[in-house]
């Protein structure tokens, strides 16, 4: 591991002025559970940590009926896996926290850190390999060993999403709130994620001198019901292969609000916007979840070794709404 400056700054205002200070060169810190085996493969070279662990008022949950929820960037996933009021209000979230790694890294690792970890893709993370996601001309996976690639929205980059809260944000439509010196922004979920281009290869837009502060979550009105569901290829401590979270809100036997986001199967988390135009309007049956799953699949293009995920993908989502439509 190369060497590199360690700060433990108080105040939000001295981490700003540090990150900007290095002209990109800096990083926030938090749990580290991403960010050190990044240091570690040398995939990552900052001239600086900037711990934000020692912030106060970055971790916690609240929660108003009105406001809906705040979410601390700080706060572990373990809190929220263990909040009553998230399991009462927003099931999805402490569903998805559940089984996301193992029970001691959740107690590290925290909201902010979830949603910007990079890539899990293993040609990304060796670093004798070449892979475009980190500078090179090609992505490898998509004619490689590609068993756990994405199967929509690929190229340049073919690798998949692996965080499984941020498609239960996704699903809950979720913001961030981000400051840097200039002042405070606020980023709707799908806007922070975009897919990989020439001139960005990250999976969001923030700017390198931008700290996430909190993760607000809007009201969710009465009726609301929501549920995340996660293949793995093994029953515990697993990225997902295909994650689902869904959102639904019925009125009498028709669906009156629905929202649903994938994990595992783009370079982002992945929003099936198709599936739920399909949902909203039409009365709940079987028959209506397998079209919701097709309309969601519509565009996927398998590589040569994870076709397994379509079908995967379509039990999930057809299994989460109708335990929703069951409740
Ligand atoms: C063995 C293993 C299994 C895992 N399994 C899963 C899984 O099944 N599902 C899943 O979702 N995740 C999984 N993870 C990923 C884990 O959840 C993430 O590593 C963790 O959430 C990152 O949070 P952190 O606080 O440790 O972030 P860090 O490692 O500290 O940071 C990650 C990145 O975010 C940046 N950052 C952190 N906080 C902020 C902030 N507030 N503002 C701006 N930038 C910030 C850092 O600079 C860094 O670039 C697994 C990880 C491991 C090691």
């Amino acid at each position: 591991m190369r060497s590199f400056d360690y700060v433990s700054p108080r105040r939000v205002e001295e981490v700003l002025v540090l990150l900007a200070a290095e002209d990109g060169q800096a990083r926030p810190l938090a749990g580290g559970t991403d960010l050190v085996p990044l240091l570690k493969a040398d995939l990552l070279r900052p001239q600086r940590l900037v711990n934000i662990k020692a912030l106060p008022d970055l971790a916690g949950i609240l929660y108003d009926a009105t406001l809906g929820l705040y979410l601390g960037a700080l706060t572990p996933l373990a809190a929220i896996e263990r909040s009553e009021v998230i399991k009462r209000h927003y099931p999805i979230l402490a569903e998805a926290v559940a089984v996301a790694a193992t029970p001691q890294l959740r107690n590290m690792a925290t909201v902010g850190g979830n949603l910007l970890q990079r890539s899990r893709c293993w040609y990304f993370r060796n670093p004798r390999l070449s892979c475009w996601l980190k500078g090179g001309d090609t992505c490898p996976l998509r004619d490689g060993e590609s068993q756990f690639g994405a199967i929509l929205g690929g190229g340049p980059c073919y690798s998949a999403h692996p965080s499984d809260l941020a498609p239960a944000l996704l699903a809950l439509e979720a913001e961030v709130t981000v400051r840097n010196r200039s002042g405070e922004r606020t980023i709707s979920l799908p806007d922070l994620f975009a897919l990989p281009a020439d001139d960005r290869r990250a999976e969001t837009i923030l700017a390198p001198d931008e700290l996430v502060l909190a993760v607000r979550v809007p009201p969710a009105p009465p009726g609301t019901r929501s549920t995340y569901l996660k293949a793995m290829d093994r029953k515990v401590w697993a990225f997902a292969l295909v994650g689902v979270g869904a959102v639904l809100r019925l009125d009498g036997r028709r669906v009156a609000h629905a929202r649903l986001a994938l994990s595992g199967v783009a370079p982002i988390p992945w929003r099936a916007r198709e599936a739920e135009e399909v949902l909203v309007g039409a009365e709940v049956s079987d028959a209506l979840f397998a079209r919701a799953a097709d309309a969601a699949l519509a565009a996927a293009e398998p590589l040569a070794r994870n076709g397994y995920k379509l079908p995967l993908a379509r039990a999930l989502i057809r299994r989460a709404l109708a335990a929703l439509a069951a409740e």
